[in-house]
C-alpha cells in the first residue's frame, strides 16, 4: 500500500512538472513572437526613410536636367529622411536602453518648475516659426517640493509633451497650456492644446511602439518615429508616475503626469485618472 501511494505522489509530481514544462515552453514561443514581430516592425521602420533616401538620389543622378529647383526640393526630402533615421535609431537605442534598466540614472530632488522652465525655453526655440502661445502656470509650493528624478530625464519628458503639443497644434494660432499643480503627495502636470486631439480609442495606443495617428499627420512638420511617447512612459514610470492622455477642452490633446513628490511613496492612481 505504501509503494503504491508513493507511485501515485510520483505521478502527480510528473505531471505537476510536466504542466510547468509545456508553460515555459509557451512563453518561450510567445517570446520568440514578439521578438520576431518586433525585428520586422524596427525593419519596416528604417526600411521607409531609407527607400526614399536611395529613390531620390537616382532621381538626381539620372536625370542631370532637373531644374534647381526640383534638384533643391529632392535634396531638401533626402535630408529630411536622413536627420528622421537618425532620430529613429537615437530613440531606438534610448528606448532599448531604458527597457533593459541599463538607463544610466542620476536620481536626485529635481524642481518641478525648473524642468519645466527649461523646456519651455526648448520647445519656444524649437518651434519660432510656428507662432505657438505657450503658458506655464505653477501652482503650490514649488521650492520644497521637489520630486525624486534623473532631471535631464524629466526635461526630456517634458520637452516631449510640449514639442508634441506645439507641432500638432495649428500652425499660426497655436495654444499650448502648461500647468502643474503641487499638491500633498504628488505633482500633477498637464499639458493641453488646440490640435486635432487623439481619438479616444487611440489614446492607449499612442504610449506603444512606432504608433503614429494618420488624422494628426498632415500637421506633422519633421516626421515623427511613434517613439517619444513610449520613451516618455518609461521614463515617468521609472519615477513611479503615471501620464495618459485626455481629450481637451479645446478640443485638442490633454496629456497628463502625475509624479510623487521626494520621499513620498508612490500610490496607485485614484480610480479613472491613469490610463486603464
Ligand atoms: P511622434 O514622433 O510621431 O510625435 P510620439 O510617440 O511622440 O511620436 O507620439 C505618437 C503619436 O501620438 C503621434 O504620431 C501622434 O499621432 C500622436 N500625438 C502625440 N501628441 C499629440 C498631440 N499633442 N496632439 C495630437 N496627436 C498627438
Amino acid at each position: 500500500i505504501e509503494y503504491s501511494q508513493r507511485l501515485e505522489q510520483k505521478s502527480r509530481e510528473l505531471e505537476q512538472t510536466t504542466a510547468e514544462l509545456r508553460e515555459a515552453n509557451r512563453r518561450l514561443q510567445e517570446l520568440d513572437r514578439l521578438k520576431d514581430e518586433f525585428l520586422s516592425t524596427v525593419s519596416h521602420e528604417l526600411r521607409t526613410p531609407l527607400t526614399s533616401i536611395r529613390s531620390f538620389s537616382e532621381i538626381l543622378t539620372d536625370n542631370p536636367d532637373l531644374t534647381r529647383e526640383e534638384a533643391e526640393r529632392f535634396l531638401g526630402i533626402i535630408v529630411r529622411e536622413s536627420e528622421r533615421l537618425t532620430r529613429l535609431i537615437d530613440q531606438l537605442l534610448d528606448l532599448a536602453r531604458l527597457q533593459a534598466g541599463h538607463g544610466d540614472w542620476n536620481m536626485a530632488p529635481v524642481s518641478v518648475r525648473e524642468a519645466l522652465e527649461h523646456a519651455c525655453g526648448v520647445v519656444n526655440a524649437l518651434y519660432t516659426e510656428r507662432r505657438i502661445g505657450l503658458s506655464l502656470e505653477i501652482k503650490g509650493d514649488t521650492e520644497v517640493a521637489p520630486v525624486h528624478a534623473d532631471r535631464d530625464r524629466l526635461t526630456q519628458v517634458f520637452v516631449n509633451l510640449l514639442s508634441n503639443a506645439a507641432k500638432y497644434a495649428p500652425p499660426q494660432s497655436g495654444q499650448v497650456t502648461v500647468k502643474a499643480e503641487c499638491r500633498r503627495d504628488d505633482w500633477r502636470i498637464s499639458v493641453a492644446d488646440n490640435g486635432p486631439g487623439i481619438p479616444a480609442d487611440r489614446r492607449e495606443q499612442v504610449f506603444d511602439r512606432f504608433v503614429q495617428v494618420p488624422e494628426a499627420e498632415g500637421g506633422r512638420p519633421g516626421g515623427g518615429t511613434g517613439l517619444g511617447l513610449a520613451i516618455s512612459r518609461q521614463i515617468v514610470e521609472h519615477f513611479g508616475g503615471h501620464i495618459w492622455v485626455e481629450a481637451s477642452p479645446q478640443g485638442g490633446a490633454l496629456f497628463r503626469v502625475i509624479l510623487p513628490r521626494s520621499g513620498v511613496e508612490p500610490r496607485q492612481p485614484e480610480a479613472g485618472q491613469a490610463a486603464q
